[in-house]
């Protein structure tokens, strides 16, 4: 049998009008295939997911994390509930499933917990019934039977892990955007959608900011080879992105995307005495309190001594600042300190595996804009700069015009040599 799993975020399920026209989507899609199997995950609804995170840390500023996954999971449960209702409604024969009666085991890392596996039996029999699973994305029980949730966005991660464990033809994500862009369209309007992207590059896109699908679905997609497509509840004739192998690209373009993240901070260590001593020392300390550490920099002085940079997570920042200002004395460094208001800006293309130059071109439009740039991080197929927060959107713009919109668009034979 032919199977299909379609994911509706929050903003597609965000209110009962919004439902009913998921509902109606969805009986057009079985009336014009009849036979397809179709399962259904579906977020909580807009908001939601914020609202229950601030009615807890109203209460306490740290919540307990096995209660605050308890409370985060009520939002799905609510939206599987309102979707099989609105579904009946139209004569559909859809079930509600929570993770529990999916079976959809994770670890027990609570808020960032991983799918381990699922049990296909349980919503494969309902298949079998002729059902329409509709299933609550975002969460997993652990092998205590508490609640877990995967951590923001992740009912991406659901959809794409049952199309995985169900072997799905293909894993629809309808969202508010009809699709991936070569930036976040609300931020630059010259913004261009993207018929078709890697694996890889869309990977690296969503670790490096672009929410449009979180990371690790992205991953499942690549692992096992899930043909996947982001396009829009509201518009979803007007087509969508293809995540693909790379092998199957039309184009390679140079440069496909621009993304951004806020949601790190930076921390330095001044003058410390030059030694590979004191290196270690910051990086085990930090690594010791599973403090995850991305871009790293370091500046020699005339004096001999070296200042270290490097970024955290921002939630992290402030217990990484008081490892860093408990080492001071014990390496003789100067001092250290936390900047938080800068943003990761990031290039991201296969096509930079053929092409040189990127980095010169990315540096004179951001100097003709005037932005200075603190720290730089490459891959292959990816350059990330550190920039002042205030600097992000004129730095993507920039860089938009530079990579995207002044760009003939490029495509390269596959192999084609580095010029
Ligand atoms: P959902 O609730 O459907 O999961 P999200 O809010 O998680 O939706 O993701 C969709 C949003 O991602 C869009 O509204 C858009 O603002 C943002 N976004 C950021 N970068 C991109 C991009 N490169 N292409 C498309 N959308 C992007
Ligand atoms: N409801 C969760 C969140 O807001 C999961 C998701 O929407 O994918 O992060
Ligand atoms: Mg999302």
């Amino acid at each position: 049998m032919k199977l299909v799993v379609k994911k509706f975020g929050g903003t597609s399920v965000g209110d009962l009008g919004r439902i009913s026209q998921v509902a109606e989507l969805l009986r057009k899609f079985l009336a014009e295939n009849p036979g397809v199997g179709l399962v259904v995950v579906v977020s909580a609804m807009a908001g939601e997911t914020n609202r229950l995170t601030a009615l807890a840390k109203s209460l306490v500023a740290e919540p307990d994390p096995r209660e605050l996954d308890t409370l985060l999971a009520t939002g799905e449960q609510v939206s599987i509930a309102l979707v099989s209702i609105a579904l009946r409604q139209l004569g559909i024969p859809a079930r509600s499933f929570d993770a529990q009666q999916a079976q959809i085991a994770t670890n027990n890392r609570h808020l960032e917990a991983q799918i381990e596996g699922i049990n296909a039996a349980a919503l494969n029999a309902a298949l079998a019934r002729g059902e329409i699973p509709v299933v609550a994305g975002f969460q997993g029980v652990d092998e205590e039977g508490s609640i877990t949730t995967l951590g923001r966005g992740g009912s991406d991660i659901t959809a794409v892990a049952i199309a995985a464990a169900l072997k799905a033809d293909a894993c629809y994500i309808y969202t508010d955007v009809d699709g991936v862009y070569s930036t976040d369209p609300r931020i630059c309007r010259y913004a261009k959608r993207l018929t078709q992207t890697s694996h890889e590059e869309m990977l690296e896109m969503a670790s490096l900011g672009a929410k449009v699908l979180h990371p690790r679905s992205v991953y499942f997609a690549m692992q096992y080879a899930v043909p996947l497509v982001v396009l829009s509840t509201f518009n979803p004739e007007r087509g969508g992105t293809w995540v693909v192998p790379e092998e199957e690209l039309v184009e390679k373009a140079v440069v496909t995307g621009i993304t951004y993240r806020n949601d790190e901070a930076k921390i330095s260590v001044h003058h410390m005495p030059q030694g590979i001593k004191s290196f270690n020392l910051v990086f085990s300390a930090l690594a010791e309190q599973g403090i995850f550490v991305d871009m790293i920099t370091q500046a020699g002085a005339a004096d001999g001594t070296t200042t270290v940079s490097f970024t955290v997570p921002d939630e992290a920042s402030s217990k990484a600042l008081a490892l860093m200002q408990a080492l001071v004395p014990k390496i003789k460094a100067e001092g250290a300190s936390l900047e938080r208001d800068i943003a990761k800006i990031s290039v991201v293309g296969v096509g930079m595996r053929y092409h040189t130059g990127v980095a010169a071109k990315l540096f004179e439009a951001l100097a003709a804009e005037g932005i200075d740039v603190s720290m730089i991080a490459t891959s292959e197929i990816k350059i990330s700069v550190l920039v002042p927060r205030k600097f992000s959107e004129v730095s993507i713009r920039a860089l938009h015009r530079a990579f995207i919109e002044n760009q003939p668009e490029i495509a390269l034979e596959r192999g084609a040599a580095a010029v």
